[in-house]
């Protein structure tokens, strides 16, 4: 051992002698890196936990006068008990989600130290410590502890039942637990307007009564209550002979035995929960159709509710390909890989109608040719509209949601059928797949990563597949991984404001769909069975059972496709016309510089105004008048709104551009005539012009000659001016010294005689 270790130091030294110091530095940025993520990650809970995280800052606040019950788990996150007990723990707050508004579940890191005080505060000397808080707790209370630590879920959820029914106060939103009788059951018929009373009849020791009152506790239009088998009144009166059994209750007296699979508290609440007229609290007024938002086209369809339908398959193509890859207009890196990925199981497994397929092996072929480091979504998008006529390739436009309808325009339809693709792809790469059993998991997992739209949607699913992708180590793990995180989600997001409450979220298939898919285990507790389960999946998403109800005729997508394809054509014909036509007039025309400007610009005008040659129907396509704008011949064609602008918009400044050279170039001739005129050399100053050639500012006239006053430019007078003043000059001068010399010499001449 001691040699291993020295043997590592030493290795360790050597490498630490050999690496440069970038490699020191890279090395020392990449722990400092490490250790930011693993603090951010430091505790054993997440927010998709449905646990709440307790902290120095919000104890307090989690804890006092809380309208719930809470178990607080003290622990410390590098205890090994801890982190074995914390999937418990995750099971437990997701079985329990339901009892939410009565009792909730929290967790607080000791090894934290900011909430080491909280935890000493608390007496938690070990870890992990459960603790009981009950609802409306004061600010000194300390909580009860829980009596050694369950790893049984079972009984945990048990110790929780018991721990309620003693709390006083009573939190608001908890039913009552305690056993019922036939004189509460009159008065509660006779003061409440529950349209079911379901009663659970069972031994004094059972806790599936209490359970299934917790299940139920969201839900409105139903109330259950516990009725124990010593009770003869009730036991006989409804003649109950199985404890548990479950009995709906009406006003009158009237009563019928729940039909269920099993006698167990799963089997209750699925059942009291699909009861008419049962949703979940608030959503019931919401669970109509709304239609009014909705064109004729778009009305409700009837489908049926067991099955899949393609439909919902194509429509989930046609917004994934056309409108959530569009906003990505460059594909590149992980991105790319991701996309590659994608498309490449479409065209191998998606069980598509043949024309649909055709497009699909021709992206992905397109795809697989194309060597560089990038793809343009433009590029990827003309194959996808097949503009390289690939026979008999289409894949229809515009969405028909069929299973994945919402009541509501803004619930199910698109992320309901992404789950509906990747669960099918699953099951077809079973079939049909090479050896890679999670072909289809990583290519899902890259499109949501890098494409789905719902940016937390797509964290929360990086981070299931983060924590246990790797689990899937068969075809069959991979379909069962993904049907078991789907229903991970619908846990988490039932009650939540995407829930259609026409389509509550429960963990799937519920037994009126699969009853061989659930069992209960020896004590009771519900148990799904995988192979039935995944027996169910491969028919229940297997290409035989999907319904082709509501599709577009195949000869009807292509032939829309093809006029599209015309009308593309057409209008990028108009565009190019179009752009030449603006390009012609930009460009500098010798005959303007020569001054014939207005004579040209009536002649463009006559020339924007000539046909061109017939178009396709024959008519004769002019030339778009661009400068001028006349009025053009009524056409059918559709009208680009953006190019028509922006012909309009250019049409505009070209104009601008050109009346302003003819104005500029007419200015500048008067000027060169005045300055000729005035004898002046003409230095034309590099003025800035506008986009339409307007020059800057005001006042540029002024500034021209003064540049050229500033600089050599004088006029002929000035010039001869000059020269007559240099002449006059230099002659005065002389002048001056042939009379100063003259009479320096008479003076000489007076001094020297005798
Ligand atoms: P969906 O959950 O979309 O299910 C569609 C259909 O699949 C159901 O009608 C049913 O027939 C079938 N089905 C249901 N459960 C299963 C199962 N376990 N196995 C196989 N088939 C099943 N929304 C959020 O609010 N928060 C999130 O974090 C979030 N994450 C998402 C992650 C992904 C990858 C996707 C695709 C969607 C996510 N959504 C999330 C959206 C959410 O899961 C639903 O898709 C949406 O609310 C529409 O729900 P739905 O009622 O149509 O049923």
């Amino acid at each position: 051992m001691v040699r291993y270790s020295n043997r590592a130091t030493s290795r360790s030294s050597r490498e630490r002698t050999k690496s440069s110091p970038r490699h020191v530095a890279v090395l020392g940025l990449t722990f400092c890196l490490l250790l930011l993520s693993s603090a951010a990650e430091a505790g054993l809970y997440t927010t998709s936990d449905q646990i709440v995280t307790i902290s120095l800052d919000n104890y307090k606040s989690v804890l006092v006068n809380s309208s719930s019950a809470i178990v607080v788990e003290f622990y410390a996150s590098w205890c090994g008990h801890c982190i074995a007990f914390s999937p418990v723990y995750k099971r437990l707050a997701r079985d329990i989600k339901e009892w939410k508004p009565a009792i909730d579940l929290a967790a607080i890191d000791c090894a934290d130290d900011d909430n080491r005080r909280v935890c000493t505060n608390f007496s938690i000397t070990g870890y992990p410590t459960l603790k009981f808080f009950h609802a409306y707790g004061r600010k000194d209370s300390t909580g009860r502890r829980f009596k050694g630590v369950f790893h049984d879920m079972q009984a945990l959820r048990h110790e929780i039942i018991e721990r309620m029914e003693k709390q006083d106060p009573w939190p608001p939103a908890c039913p009552p637990l305690e056993p019922t009788s036939q004189a509460e059951i009159d008065i509660f018929l006779e003061t409440n307007n529950v349209r079911h009373l379901a009663l659970i009849f069972e031994n004094v020791s059972s806790y599936v009564g209490r359970e299934v009152i917790l299940d139920l506790l969201q839900f409105e239009n139903i109330a259950v209550r516990r009725v124990l088998s010593t009770d003869d009144d009730l036991v006989a009166k409804l003649g109950v002979t199985e404890f548990p059994s479950c009995y709906l209750y009406y006003r009158g007296g009237n009563y019928t035995r729940l039909k269920v699979n099993i006698e167990a508290r799963t089997f209750y609440s699925y059942a009291l929960q699909a009861l008419p007229g049962v949703a979940r609290s608030g959503k019931s007024a919401l669970a109509t159709i709304d239609n009014s938002s909705k064109s004729i086209e778009e009305l409700w369809k009837p489908f049926n509710r067991s099955r899949v339908y393609m439909a919902d398959l194509e429509s989930t193509l046609h917004y994934s390909l056309r409108v959530e890859l569009a906003a990505h207009p460059v594909f590149t890196g992980k991105a790319l890989t991701s996309l590659r990925k994608y498309i490449s199981v479409l065209a191998k497994y998606f069980p598509g109608r043949p024309i649909l397929m055709n497009l699909l092996k021709s992206l992905s072929s397109w795809l697989d040719d194309q060597t560089g480091d990038e793809v343009s979504y433009q590029a990827l998008s003309e194959i996808l509209e097949n503009s390289v006529q690939a026979p008999d390739a289409a894949l229809p436009e515009g969405v028909r949601w069929v299973s994945c309808q919402g009541s509501q325009p803004h619930l199910r339809r698109y992320p309901c059928g992404m789950w509906t693709l990747f669960h099918m792809l699953t099951i077809q790469a079973k079939k049909f797949g090479g050896s890679d059993h999670k072909e289809v998991l990583n290519a899902m997992t890259g499109y949501i990563s890098n494409f789905f739209g719902c940016r937390p949607c797509a964290e929360h699913f990086e981070t299931m597949a983060k924590q246990s992708l790797a689990e899937a180590t068969t075809f069959k793990d991979s379909i069962l991984w993904l049907w078991s995180r789907h229903n991970r989600v619908n846990n988490r997001i039932a009650g939540a404001l995407s829930e259609d409450p026409r389509f509550p979220k429960i963990q799937w298939p519920p037994p009126d769909l699969c009853a061989d898919c659930h069992t209960v285990k020896e004590n009771g507790e519900h148990k799904w069975n995988n192979n039935q389960v995944l027996l169910f999946l491969q028919n229940y998403y297997s290409p035989e059972h999907i319904l082709t109800d509501y599709l577009e005729d195949e000869s009807v997508v292509l032939a829309k496709q093809e006029e599209k394809r015309l009308r593309m054509l057409q209008l990028e014909a108009q565009k190019r016309i179009a752009r030449e036509a603006l390009e012609k007039a930009n460009a500098p025309n010798p005959a303007l510089e020569e001054g014939e400007e207005e004579e040209e610009e009536e002649e463009e005008d006559d020339e924007a105004a000539k046909p061109i040659g017939p178009d396709d129907d024959g008519r004769q396509i002019r030339r778009p008048s661009i400068v001028g704008m006349k009025p053009r011949e009524v056409r059918e064609d559709i009208v680009d709104l953006d190019s028509a602008v922006n012909r309009s918009y250019k049409a505009k400044s070209v104009q601008v551009a050109t009346s302003s050279r003819v104005k500029r170039r007419t200015l500048q001739r008067n000027r060169e005539e005045r300055d000729s005129k005035l004898g002046m050399v003409l230095m034309e100053p590099n003025v800035a012009s506008d986009e339409h050639g307007v020059p800057d500012g005001v006042g540029s006239g002024r500034r021209t000659r003064w540049m050229s006053m500033l600089s050599i430019g004088f006029s002929k007078t000035d010039v001869s001016l000059c020269v007559i003043l240099y002449f006059m000059s230099s002659t005065c001068l002389i002048i001056m010294y042939i009379f100063f010399k003259t009479r320096l010499r008479l003076r000489r001449g007076k001094v020297s005689l005798p």
